[in-house]
């Protein structure tokens, strides 16, 4: 396949990538999600929109963030050099900002006044949060009662940025019925609200916005990877969860010689519901309004899904990469908890940056490629900073004394 045009052709005028994304909906919403695609097109062209989004990056979330050689990690492994795209370095530490902040200025742009989500460990939620802030709008997210009781300084952070936090104390009191209140909100509210999905997933167009927003990540890493180095890196990687991370940091490279690997959670190991490696196990099928690649179930319901890292843990993924690997384009693998967790600690202990346990799988995974490869150079896509895991971490594992020798 051709990727030279690839933006230009893909999602296609239905929002379909190949036979995968779409939008299925309850038929009062579709005019909704037009409007919002329509708004989108005319705003991505327009020169106004474009240059206030760039100077939000600039002055607000502090981008560029740099491109970080691990000089050290990868003089312990071998010959291959690991880099690093720093999202942990974007303001709220990860790259969930870069759509939130899109989706912001989109709303203001719609005139609408109101932004609503679900959020599950509160990453999102807190994301949204803070885009709300910046932009005075009204913000309502939904969270299950577990994980309110779980996620407590997340839940703080929403609460003092403004947010309306509602607790949802329906079924298993998490992420699935959060999602299903947030759902409810939105048919009742879409004339003033928009509903902000928070990763490349869900009903068109917001595969292709989230992508579109998140491509920041790639473009920036291209040019400053290629200014550093005088050429590219042989092999790009991210964690995969939604897939926005990993979706903004490949299609950039997508016309170039490189290899593009998304990094899946392989949590305890292969076992339905001790997983969360949907391209890896999954099969096709329709999920929260479009078609992908899916963990289901014996009655082909979503499966159960887990991971150490919370922000991985969805039994789907986002249709562009279900397509990207149909095209032999992208690859998938796995990591595993403790392949995240080990890498973790040696990326705090020999570079000094503790990695959220999302971005920890895509370092372990190149990490394993490093040590293979032994020369060549492969570039990471960094998602976000581990304070948010470090009491679970600790808890669980300690303070990482096993790697104290390390030299
Ligand atoms: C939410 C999150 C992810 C997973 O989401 P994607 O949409 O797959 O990128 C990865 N890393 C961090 C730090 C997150 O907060």
């Amino acid at each position: 396949m051709e990727f030279s045009k690839y933006l230009k052709e893909y999602p296609d005028k239905d929002g379909k990538f190949g036979s995968y994304g779409g939008a299925y909906l309850p038929e009062q919403l579709v005019p909704a999600m037009k409007d919002i695609e329509q708004a989108y097109l005319t705003i991505c062209h327009s020169s106004q929109f474009i240059n206030e989004l760039r100077r939000i990056r600039k002055e607000f979330q502090g981008r560029p963030t740099p491109v970080y050689h691990c000089e050290r990690l990868s003089r312990m492994i071998g010959n291959c050099q690991i880099y690093l795209k720093r999202e942990d370095l974007n303001h709220s530490g990860a790259h969930k900002l870069n759509h939130c902040m899109g989706e912001g200025l989109l709303a203001k742009f719609m005139g609408k006044h109101r932004i609503i989500a679900e959020t599950g460990a509160g990453q999102h939620g807190v994301a949204l949060a803070t885009a709300a802030a910046f932009f005075g709008l009204e913000c309502t997210i939904y969270m299950g009662e577990v994980d309110i009781a779980k996620q407590a300084p997340n839940v703080a952070r929403m609460k003092v940025l403004g947010a309306n936090v509602v607790p949802v104390s329906r079924g298993l009191k998490t992420l699935k019925e959060a999602v299903d209140a947030a759902f409810e909100d939105y048919l009742e509210n879409y004339e003033d609200t928009i509903y902000c999905i928070g990763s490349a997933v869900g009903p068109h167009p917001f595969p292709m916005m989230v992508r579109d927003f998140q491509s920041v990540v790639g473009v920036e890493a291209r040019e400053q990877f290629q200014e550093m180095m005088g050429f590219l890196p042989d092999v790009v990687t991210a964690c995969v969860g939604g897939g926005s991370n990993s979706i903004g940091m490949f299609v950039p490279f997508l016309n170039d010689p490189v290899e593009i690997v998304g990094v899946e959670p392989l949590g305890r190991g292969e076992k339905m519901g001790d997983h969360a490696a949907s391209m890896t196990y999954g099969s096709k099928g329709v999920m929260h309004g479009f078609d992908s690649i899916m963990l289901k179930d014996e009655n082909g319901e979503p499966a159960p899904v887990y991971s150490i890292a919370s922000g991985l843990d969805y039994p789907s993924v986002g249709p562009e990469h279900a397509f990207l690997r149909e095209v032999g384009r992208v690859k998938y693998d796995v990591a595993t908890d403790e392949e995240a967790v080990d890498a973790f600690f040696k990326l705090s202990r020999y570079e000094g940056i503790i990695p959220a346990l999302e971005s920890s799988h895509a370092v372990a995974y190149a990490m394993r490629r490093a040590k293979e490869m032994n020369t060549g150079s492969i570039l990471v896509n960094l998602s976000g900073r581990g304070d948010k895991d470090l009491d679970y971490v600790i808890e669980k594992y300690g303070f990482g004394e096993k790697y104290k020798d390390f030299k």
